[in-house]
């Protein structure tokens, strides 16, 4: 339970402060690097933004409020794990989230799912912004939202951060997170370890071998990381190709080629080339 203090200690009293309402949650935004994380926070979060260093780091947090709610910023990851510094703070504060806003970047989407999909395995109530949709229409791409909801089992919002669209949508969904889809081999492996440590999301990181939470609980970390992450990416894999179409810009001069080489078009189309 020492991260429930930890994290409880960054946060500074401010006077506007009001008593804490029992239904108040810890939104924690969570993507990989550059996705616009920190203009949904600023959406967010409005005016009372505190920003601190996590207890024996020098790891900014940023802290604001939304509606009863308190949402925290933390630094960009690829994943929930422990490597560095700032893996472990941004993991301490995930495992203390009630609901997470995890943001991806559309044209990255292959990448980002990593994350999304692990977040989704640990059980947590998850809402995905689907950010940079401006930039994938340009690029030709389109992506089946109702699809990608529908494999990920969470609302999935496209939003264009920058011009301020899909933010209003965002927070009228925050409330109404659910949990996802879960890996259900994975789901089943971790029965064990969650009749030790109580947690789902705890039985995963000590399933993918994160020896300081293992070691919190007073387990051994399970080797298990390899495996569960190539898992993770061929599931990822998967639900991109069932999603995302490129459009093909050779198909026009295909299609070109194609009907000037048929006997009754092509002499037409030749003639109107001349
Ligand atoms: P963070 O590192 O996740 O907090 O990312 P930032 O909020 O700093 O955003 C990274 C960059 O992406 C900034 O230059 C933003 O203006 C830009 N950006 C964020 N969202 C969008 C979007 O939806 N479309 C486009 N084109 N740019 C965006």
């Amino acid at each position: 339970m020492s991260h429930h203090t930890a994290v409880g200690t960054y946060h500074r009293h401010h006077e506007h402060d009001e008593p804490i309402d029992v239904k108040s949650k810890k939104i924690v935004l969570a993507g990989n690097p550059n996705v616009g994380k920190s203009v949904f926070f600023n959406y967010l979060s409005g005016l009372y933004v505190d920003v601190s260093n996590y207890p024996g780091t020098t790891i900014d947090i940023t802290e604001g409020r939304f509606g009863q709610h308190r949402v925290y910023d933390i630094p960009g990851i690829y994943g929930v794990s422990s490597f560095n510094d700032e893996e472990r703070v941004a993991r301490d504060i995930i495992l203390d989230a009630d609901v997470i806003l995890n943001i991806v970047d559309a044209v990255h989407l292959e990448r980002d799912l990593f994350l999304t999909l692990q977040l989704i395995d640990m059980g947590f109530p998850v809402i995905v912004a689907l950010n940079f949709m401006d930039e994938v229409k340009k690029e030709g791409v389109t992506i089946d939202v109702e699809k990608l909801s529908e494999l990920l089992g969470v609302a999935v919002i496209p939003t264009s951060a920058v011009k301020k669209q899909g933010l209003d949508q965002i927070a009228a969904q925050i409330e109404h997170a659910r949990q996802g889809r879960q890996d259900e081999k994975l789901h089943g492996q971790l029965h064990e370890l969650l009749k030790m440590v109580g947690s789902q999301p705890e039985a995963l990181m000590i399933r993918e071998g994160d020896a300081y939470v293992a070691q919190r609980h007073g387990v051994q970390p399970e080797d298990k990381r390899e495996e569960t992450y190539i898992q993770r990416r061929l599931r990822a894999n998967n639900v991109i190709q069932q999603v995302v179409r490129h459009e093909d810009r050779s198909t026009f001069r295909e299609w070109l080629g194609k009907i000037s080489i048929h006997p009754l078009s092509g002499i037409p189309i030749v003639i109107g080339v001349l």
